[in-house]
């Protein structure tokens, strides 16, 4: 079991160490924001879409290894998805990091499994899909210059 912990474990210092997707979206006509207080995380997601469909996103923000992990990890999720598939991809997250099931398929996810151990940390782990939630219900905005 150790192994297996350990695997996970890298999967979400390598998110730390590599995070992808982050930094400011120049051409974002969707940002949300949001942060949780009890922890000192906050993350802001840009979304661009094409139609239904994320075409770029990005996050940015700061907080602890869960919340900046989870924020990596959200980005390589939900690209290319329509917003119901973000929604539902989400949905299985939030039900994988509160009750600690493990997927049937090993998958990046699966990594996140232990948070359900830490009830404080869930919200960590959820912020930055509730501020991209947030975001696919936005109308689009004109571009930030
Ligand atoms: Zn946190």
């Amino acid at each position: 079991m150790s192994d297996l912990t350990d695997l996970y474990q890298a999967v979400i210092l390598d998110h730390n160490k590599r995070p992808r997707n982050r930094g400011r979206l120049p051409t974002a006509t969707r940002v949300a924001s949001g942060d949780n207080p009890t922890c000192g995380d906050n993350c802001t997601v840009y979304l661009r879409m094409e139609g239904d469909r994320i075409a770029e996103i990005s996050f940015d923000g700061s907080g602890c290894a869960i919340s900046q992990a989870s924020a990596s990890f959200m980005t390589t999720q939900v690209k290319g998805r329509t917003a119901d598939e973000a929604t539902a991809r989400f949905a299985e997250f939030k039900d994988i990091v509160t009750t600690g099931r493990q997927p049937e398929d090993f998958s990046e996810v699966a990594a996140f499994a232990g948070v359900h151990a830490f009830p404080a940390r869930i919200k960590c782990a959820t912020l930055s899909w509730h501020a991209a939630i947030d975001a696919l219900k936005q109308p689009d905005q004109p571009l930030q210059s």
